[in-house]
Formats: structure tokens, sequence, C-alpha cells
């Protein structure tokens, strides 16, 4: 994982909530090493990359800070892709152009239990919902990363459980850890809300299992953050 703090006046007021919310980082490309960014279209809003359509990829926007107007953003990364290449040669004094936040929904605070899985791309947003947990809710959270070098460390209220799943030089997205911990998991009594986000088929797959398991969907929020093979993905799982 590698941070990357930014820092403007245009981040003043910015509005993030929900644990989950994501915004959309519109990539400079980058030619003889020279920045450029779109243009934005009219509405002020959409970048309109005069006929080249803009690189734009989801992050989770991570500690805000509004006095200083510093905003963290947690890159996984990985061996290819606009967004990794950029965290990699990220500099002070660079530029990024970001859109949003979109918003989630909240989730309610009084379920008997959570669940919270996911991999690198998810921790950003577990790590939120750790730090806005009620101190008294019981909560299961499942992260898979790379090794143990790359856990993080969290303060945890007394009923939450984290549990770090390595995958030791296998690749992100093509093992079964989550699956396999999330069957040898009993599940608390009473009503608890899932949330799962990562590889779209591992999140898929997850879902399946809890649905199988008696869990109302309505209660079970998958999403794919990435998936492998392609390039800027964003999946909901349903029914
Ligand atoms: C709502 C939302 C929030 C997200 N928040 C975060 C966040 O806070 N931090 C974060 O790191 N990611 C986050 N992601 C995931 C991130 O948007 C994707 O990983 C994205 O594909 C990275 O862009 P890229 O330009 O590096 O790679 P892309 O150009 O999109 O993909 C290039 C190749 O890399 C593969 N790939 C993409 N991601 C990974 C990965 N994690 N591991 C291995 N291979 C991968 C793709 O399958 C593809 O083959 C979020 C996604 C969503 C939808």
């Amino acid at each position: 994982m590698l941070r990357v703090t930014f820092h403007g006046p245009d981040l003043a007021g910015f509005p993030s909530v929900g644990f989950d919310d994501h915004i959309k980082l519109i990539l400079p490309r980058i030619e003889n090493d020279i920045p450029s960014f779109p243009d934005l279209s009219a509405d002020g809003r959409t970048p309109s990359a005069g006929g080249a359509p803009a690189i734009m990829r989801d992050y989770t926007p991570g500690h805000f800070d509004p006095d200083a107007l510093t905003l963290d953003v947690d890159f996984a990364l990985h061996e290819a892709g606009p967004a990794t290449a950029w965290a990699l040669q990220a500099q002070p004094g660079q530029e990024m152009m970001i859109g949003g936040p979109k918003g989630s929904f909240l989730i309610p605070d009084d379920f008997d239990w959570y669940l919270l899985m996911g991999d690198e791309t998810a921790l950003p947003a577990i790590g939120r919902r750790l730090r806005t947990l009620p101190p008294q809710a019981t909560a299961l959270v499942f992260v898979e990363v790379a090794s143990s070098a790359d856990e993080l460390s969290f303060s945890l209220h007394r009923r939450t459980q984290l549990t770090w799943l390595h995958r030791d030089g296998r690749a992100a997205g093509e093992t079964d850890l989550l699956e396999q911990a999330l069957a040898r998991t009993d599940l608390p009594e009473g009503e608890g809300y899932c949330w799962i986000a990562g590889e779209t088929l591992t999140a898929k797959r997850l879902r399946h299992m809890l649905v199988a398991r008696g869990q109302s969907g309505q209660w079970i929020r998958a999403s794919g953050y990435w998936k492998r093979g392609a390039a800027g993905f964003h999946d909901s799982h349903a029914d």
C-alpha cells in the first residue's frame, strides 16, 4: 500500500460521511515526462479530453483534515495500471484532479453484528468503518493481504475480531482465502450486516455463501472493486 496525501484549498468542505464513499481520480496523461489533465466540458464537471477519454479510477477517500485541508488516499499497488503507475511516481508538488465524492448509503449502527471482508482495495473503507463503529458493536473482519508486512494496525473495540489472511506469493484475486475463512466462521446470533469488497468474483462468491447460510440479501453489500484482466472496473452484486 502507498499512502498519498493530497492538499489544497479546493478540498475545503470536502463531504464524506459513508465509509465506502468513493472519489474519482482523473489521472493526468504523461507524455515526455509532462503531465496534462483533460479539459472540463461546459458543465465544469465532465472531463472532455479533446477526443481521448479521460482516465479515471475509483478510490476511497481516507482521512480528511478540515483544518489542514489534506486528504489521504491509500493505493494498493499492483503490477500495472495508470493509477498504480501514478502513485508510484508521485512527488510533492504534483497535481491531481479529483471528482466526487460519491456518497454511499449509511449503515445503521444498531445491527447485532457486522461482517467486513475484503482485500487491500477494501482496506481503506474497512479502516474507516472500524474507526466509526460504535464501541459496543460486534464485528468480524477478514482482510486478505499479500503478506504479514502489509498488515495495518487499528485500535479495535472489545468485540471486534480482525483476522489477516496472507496470500504468501499467490496473485491477488486468485485465492479462496476469504471463502475458506467464511466457511469456518460461525456467524453470531441475531441480525447482521455484511459488507464485502475486492476482486469481483470473490465478492460474488462470498455473497452467495452468505445467502446460502440464510443471511438476508438485503443486509449484504458486495462490491467488485476490481476484476482480473479488466481496467477501471466497478460492480455491485445483488440477487
Ligand atoms: C468504490 C471503489 C473504491 C475503491 N477504493 C480503493 C482504494 O481506496 N484503494 C485502492 O487501492 N483501490 C481501490 N479501489 C480499486 C481500484 O479502483 C482498482 O484496483 C483500479 O483498477 C486500480 O486502477 P489501476 O489504474 O491501477 O489499474 P487498472 O488499469 O484499472 O487495471 C490494470 C490491471 O490491473 C488489475 N488490477 C486492478 N486492481 C488490482 C489489484 N488491486 N490487485 C491486482 N490486480 C489489479 C486489473 O485486473 C487489470 O488487469 C476501489 C474501487 C472502487 C470501485
